[in-house]
């Protein structure tokens, strides 16, 4: 359930519902919104009892909140969620595009990448050090030394960084260096790390378990807010089905669904759809046609030898193009 509290409501107004709230026996989370605040109940298993709280100061009225996921919901907040970092701001309307390698290598691969990324225009520099490999022979990132070689990119360049944890033990270094932290498409239901996620102060990215619906996605984001971390951008990176026309079957209409019942920001990864390059460029274009807020797409200068996802990797010229022709959609209507 959701109370909306008046327009001109007093902060203590605000405390006490929340303090009758906690009296109920469940947790009481204040969601600012444009217009006017409200409060959030978290924790009850049926129907709430409002008479009390709508006798209360400050109380406007009460909006019972139908999904199973609430935080994240468009009943509890009807704005979009605008992620500033930086001097970027994600679901703001520009569509951000983060790029980089699939993993960071060495200091001269993760560099010479990340000088196209900037020339290019890209805001954001992706790339893995702690990469979640299906087999354990295959190379698995370079771990503090991959974020050691980011953090140099952020100084070279100014762009930021997103880089993945895969576990309570990544996730205690990445947030020193990362300004974005990913969690995996492998992790999206690894509860304990969202829980983590959710106490960190930085921006989370969450992906799309590759056989996840998207109820069990906005579910495993509200395990990051309900922790604590409003800051959550949802990744769409394509999904297993009968299909064999590409690695995977990126799914647009999830753009439009997240869309139409959560507030957050929703990105789109073409690359580990396609999982074949000559796709990524098409597959970039409808995602930002569709709606999405940005991109993250895989780059490499030298793809053939890349250590993992080379043959999903653009050229660093392949980028421009990408975002020349990004920029010539932006003036679509219905952007
Ligand atoms: C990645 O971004 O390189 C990655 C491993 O993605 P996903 O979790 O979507 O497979
Ligand atoms: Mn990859």
């Amino acid at each position: 359930m959701l109370v909306v509290m008046r327009s001109d409501v007093a902060e203590e107004q605000v405390r006490a519902v929340i303090k009758e709230i906690e009296r109920m026996g469940y947790r009481g989370i204040p969601m600012p919104g444009a217009e006017r605040i409200a409060v959030c109940i978290l924790g009850n298993k049926g129907p709430v009892d409002d008479t009390r709280l709508l006798t209360m100061d400050g109380v406007k009225e009460t909006i019972p909140v139908t999904k199973p996921y609430k935080l994240v919901s468009r009943e509890t907040r009807l704005g979009p969620t605008v992620i500033t970092i930086g001097d970027i701001s994600i679901g703001g309307g520009k569509v951000i595009i983060m790029a980089g390698p699939c993993a960071v290598e060495s200091e001269h691969q993760a560099l010479t990448i990340a000088r196209c990324v900037k020339k290019c225009g890209a805001q954001v520099f992706r790339g893995g050090a702690f990469k979640p490999r299906t087999s354990p022979y295959s190379f698995q990132g370079l771990g503090e030394k991959g974020l050691k070689i980011l953090e140099k990119v952020r100084q070279e360049t100014g762009l930021l960084i997103i880089t993945e944890a895969t576990d309570h033990t990544s996730i205690e270094l990445v947030e020193q260096y990362a300004d974005i932290i990913q969690i995996g498409a492998r992790n999206m239901q690894s509860f304990s790390l969202l829980r983590r996620a959710g106490q960190s102060p930085r921006p989370v990215m969450l992906k799309r378990g590759f056989a996840a619906t998207i109820d069990e996605l906005l579910m495993s984001a509200e395990y990051i807010m309900s922790e604590g971390n409003p800051r959550i951008i949802l990744c769409e990176r394509g999904i297993r089905t009968f299909s064999d026309t590409a690695r995977n079957t990126l799914d647009l209409s999830a753009v439009l669904l997240i869309k139409e019942v959560s507030h957050l920001p929703v990105i789109v990864d073409p690359s580990h759809a396609a999982g074949r390059r000559e796709f990524v460029i098409p597959l970039s274009k409808a995602a930002v046609a569709v709606g999405a807020d940005g991109l993250l797409v895989e780059v490499h200068h030298d793809p053939l030898h890349a250590l993992s996802d080379g043959a999903q990797s653009l050229y660093p010229e392949q980028l421009g193009q990408l975002m020349n022709e990004i920029d010539r959609l932006r003036d679509w209507p219905h952007r």
